[in-house]
């Protein structure tokens, strides 16, 4: 083998949920949100298309100035509290290099957003995961160890379940000679932000997305929120890394979507109400349902193991998630489309679900 192979950085990468060109498929694997953008959001779109050319031309801004100060007053911090990327993956990875640099171990749940073992595993991070109780509840306590950060995901994914504002300041509390990452992507979905923590707290960042609950995914933004100093850090590390992360159209229409809050607020409600119609009709379909405070549920059917229906699912052109790991391969996460991709779904469902108790 020749030397250079040798000196090939191995690593397993993040799985994501697939994307289908197909747009017949009812598509409930990703956690999209099934409703478009704001009205805004498209209006600034179409104006870049008209007259753009020098939005497109130029590099964009480095320090992301209208976005980092639109956030800063939708958050009431200072937007040198406010640190921007393209999604928050991006946010997070940045956050990884920059904080966990300690021969202890990083601490994140077993249960729970698996991007986090793919950073620490390509960083060379020592990590540690924590076990969720059978229930799939985080106990902070588990968490005072000896460890070089703490990564939490509230509400956590792939289960949606929330933990409470003073668990997160007991923690944080308890831990601080770390930083302490909240991964709060579904937090505009329900649950309490930690946020009220970074006045207080130097060593708390919060990280956001506008993937799901502001619909655009596609757009890739993200930002984190926290003391001056991780802020900087966090600058520091991307100024060195790459000056230009953040294209001018996502600066652009990530500015017109925070300032729309009531378009914002209407697609929530919708979604929280389809959540509660959602969990209901599967509890009537047999499916055991975890809390959730997200845009998705997490459910397991009484009989028939996940797989089968994720499969007889797919057969009817209705994608969910099936994540095939210890703990989680009997559970499907389904997230929450529109009342109509819902009635579609559950009228799939129940197919699925006579088939599989024909073969019985
Ligand atoms: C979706 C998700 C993200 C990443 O979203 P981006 O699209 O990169 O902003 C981060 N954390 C969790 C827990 C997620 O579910």
């Amino acid at each position: 083998m020749a030397m250079w192979k040798e000196f090939i950085r191995k690593t397993i990468p993040y799985v994501p949920g697939e994307q289908p060109s197909d747009k017949k498929i009812i598509k409930l694997n990703t956690n999209e949100n099934p409703y478009p953008p704001s009205p805004k959001v498209l209006k600034a779109a179409v104006e870049l298309g008209e007259k753009g050319a020098d939005d497109l031309r130029r590099y964009p801004d480095p320090e992301v100035k209208k976005l980092v100060q639109t956030l800063s007053a939708y958050h009431g911090v200072w937007p040198e509290n406010v640190f921007t990327g393209v999604g928050s993956d991006d946010v997070l990875s940045v956050a990884f290099l920059t904080f966990f640099n300690s021969p202890k171990p990083v601490l994140f749940a077993d249960i729970t957003y698996s991007f986090y073992s793919v950073w620490t595993d390509i960083y060379r991070i020592p990590s540690k995961t924590i076990p969720v109780d059978e229930d799939f509840r985080i106990h902070v306590s588990d968490y005072n160890i000896p460890n070089g950060g703490i990564v939490i995901a509230n509400p956590n994914a792939p289960t949606g379940i929330s933990l409470p504002l003073e668990d997160i300041r007991a923690l944080v509390e308890a831990n601080q000679d770390s930083v302490v990452i909240v991964d709060e992507a579904y937090i505009d979905f329900g649950g309490q932000s930690a946020l009220a923590l970074i006045k207080d707290y130097e060593n708390v960042l919060v990280v956001r997305t506008f993937s799901k609950s502001r619909s655009l995914a596609g757009l890739r933004v993200g930002y984190a929120l926290g003391s001056e100093t991780l802020i900087k850090a966090m600058n520091d590390v991307k100024f060195s890394i790459n000056s230009y992360t953040m294209n001018a159209p996502a600066i652009k229409l990530g500015v017109e979507c925070v300032q729309d809050r009531e378009y914002f607020a209407e697609c929530i409600r919708k979604i929280k109400d389809t959540r509660e119609y959602t969990v209901e009709n599967l509890q009537r379909n047999g499916f055991k349902v975890l809390p959730s405070d997200a845009n998705f549920v997490f459910a397991s059917h009484i009989r028939h193991p996940a797989k089968k229906i994720f499969e007889g699912l797919k057969k009817r052109k209705v994608f969910v998630r099936f994540f095939d790991k210890p703990r989680i391969n009997n559970y499907l996460r389904i997230s929450i489309g529109t009342d109509d991709e819902m009635r579609s779904f559950f009228k799939e469902l129940r197919g699925v679900l006579n088939d599989l108790a024909l073969d019985f």
